[in-house]
């Protein structure tokens, strides 16, 4: 069985407690993994190395940041296949999303700031009124980023690349359940000539890891992704130190399929919103809202093409759900299935733990789940499931959508469908929420700002927002 260390100062090293955590592969359900379980001592060590290497890190110019940025990049670009592996066989996802989405997208989230480092624009002047200021973008010091375990190097990637663009050095957490990419990170960045320090990966869970660097009073700012829960709590922890605080957190999105939308688009697509990754991506529709002219239409055809999608092994090239990120996941979403019936529901699909024969015989498998009869404001409708579980509500109006779409306490992405651009526009414009796609789902140009509303999240990432995000930008005014 393999042992995962603390990548720290470009070092792998144990954690001083010795203490470990098993890693589960969640399609057969085997510990094939100990991954450290790290406490404060080894948090202050990352910490230390942090501050030490920002001396240096910080004067390097930005074109020398992306160069080194680039390296990391080709260095996962060149072992993308093995990355995917170890990617699907953490969070049990199929081989081939992870190959085609995750990996590709961490490999472009370096690229991406590595280019838009050169763009961005840390040095301005104002002039008149006698005086001249002079307005510089300094990072910050020594960063927390802190990540989840439904598309581990692809978020984990989407805060470290940023923040070390930018001149920071990191101290960075996955989640616990997924540490094996972020692991094989260190020897790619000591390949691509990241100095010693800069970047630090320190494993461990949430309660020891992750609360002793949104505490560490040396840690200017933590840029966290997961549950609103742990938002909370880290918001607890972090505003009393007066710590920049970047918070992603859940969502209970709307689809908001209009009669007039191109019916076949929207229902090839609406399958992929739904049921892509088992349903563990932060962004996916989990509420599906339809006008009830083609309320029935919709239903029958939706559930058809449910029914035709196979759960398997994710090494399967045919398989489209794997299997879900943990035994007690598995358990707590085909609970939410359990309450949907007893809010007086209707299971119109699946709704069950999935056997898969073979290797994966001992997975946690779920078939996708389509779930109608419930009022918009009851628990199943109002609680983020983070599974293949999506609910179908029939509306009459504009109106009544957008009421239900920005009925709950989250407000992260929405879709809408229709070929009325002006009417598609109008409901984006009232919907709550950070993203609104509009006949499409998860086109993403990373120089949008990407964030929630409401309980979704504090602040944005992507492009100048996460630049500006891990600066400090000062002003220096000399009389003229
Ligand atoms: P989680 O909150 O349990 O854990 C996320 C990370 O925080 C992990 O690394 C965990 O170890 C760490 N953590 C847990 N407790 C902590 C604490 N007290 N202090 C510091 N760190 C702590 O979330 P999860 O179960 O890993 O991920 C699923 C959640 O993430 C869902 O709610 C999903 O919507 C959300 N998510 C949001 C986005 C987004 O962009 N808004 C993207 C992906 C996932």
């Amino acid at each position: 069985m393999e042992t995962l260390a603390n990548y720290i100062n470009g070092e792998f090293t144990a954690p001083s407690s010795r203490n470990y955590l098993d890693v589960f592969e969640p399609a057969t359900g085997q510990i094939y993994a100990q991954t450290p379980d790290s406490n404060s001592a080894d948090v202050d060590t990352a910490v230390q190395a942090a501050a030490h290497a920002f001396g240096a890190w910080s004067t390097f110019s930005a074109n020398d940041r992306s160069k080194i940025l680039h390296a990391i990049a080709d260095g996962i670009e060149k072992r993308l296949d093995e990355f995917a592996e170890f990617e699907s066989r953490d969070t049990g996802k199929p081989l081939a999303l992870a190959k085609s989405v995750d990996i590709p997208r961490a490999v472009t989230n370096f690229r991406f700031f590595a280019d838009h480092i050169l763009e961005f624009e840390t040095e301005s002047i104002l002039g008149g009124n006698g005086s001249k200021n002079k307005i510089v973008q300094k990072p910050l010091g020594v960063v927390g980023c802190i990540s989840p375990w439904n598309l581990p190097l692809y978020l984990f990637s989407w805060k470290i690349a940023p923040a070390l663009a930018a001149g920071n050095c990191v101290v960075g957490k996955p989640s616990e359940l997924t540490p094996y990419t972020a692991f094989k990170l260190g020897t790619i960045c000591t390949e691509a000539g990241l100095p010693k320090g800069v970047l630090n990966i320190v494993h461990g869970s949430g309660q020891n890891t992750g609360s002793a660097i949104t505490s560490h009073s040396e840690i200017k700012a933590i840029s966290f992704t997961g549950g609103t829960k742990t938002g909370e709590t880290i918001s607890r922890t972090a505003a009393p130190q007066f710590k920049k605080l970047s918070l992603e957190l859940g969502g209970k999105n709307p689809n908001i399929i209009f009669a007039d939308c191109d019916f076949d688009t929207m229902l090839a697509t609406t399958i992929k919103s739904s049921f892509s990754n088992q349903g563990e991506i932060c962004l996916c529709g989990s509420r599906i809202l339809v006008e009830d002219s083609i309320y029935e239409r919709f239903r029958d055809a939706f559930v058809e093409k449910t029914n035709s999608l196979i759960v398997g092994d994710p090494n399967e090239n045919n398989t489209d759900l794997g299997a879900l990120i943990s035994k007690g996941h598995l358990e707590k979403v085909l609970g939410y299935v359990a309450l949907a019936e007893k809010e007086g529901g209707t299971v119109l699909t699946g709704g069950e733990k999935t056997l898969v024969n073979g290797r994966c015989a001992g997975g946690y498998f779920m078939e996708p789940t389509i779930i109608d009869g419930l009022s918009a404001d009851c628990r199943t409708n109002q609680e983020e499931i983070f599974g293949p579980v999506v609910t179908l509500i029939p509306f009459s109006s504009e109106a009544e959508a957008v009421t239900i779409a920005n009925s709950t306490q989250y407000g992260l992405a929405a879709t809408v469908w229709s070929g009325a651009p002006e009417k598609a526009n109008r409901v984006a414009e009232q919907i709550d929420a950070g993203i609104v796609w509009i006949n499409c789902w998860m086109v993403r140009d990373l120089r949008t700002p990407f964030g929630g509303m409401k309980n979704s999240g504090l602040g944005r990432e992507g492009g100048d927002e996460a630049l500006r995000f891990f600066a400090e930008p000062k002003n220096v005014c000399t009389a003229e």
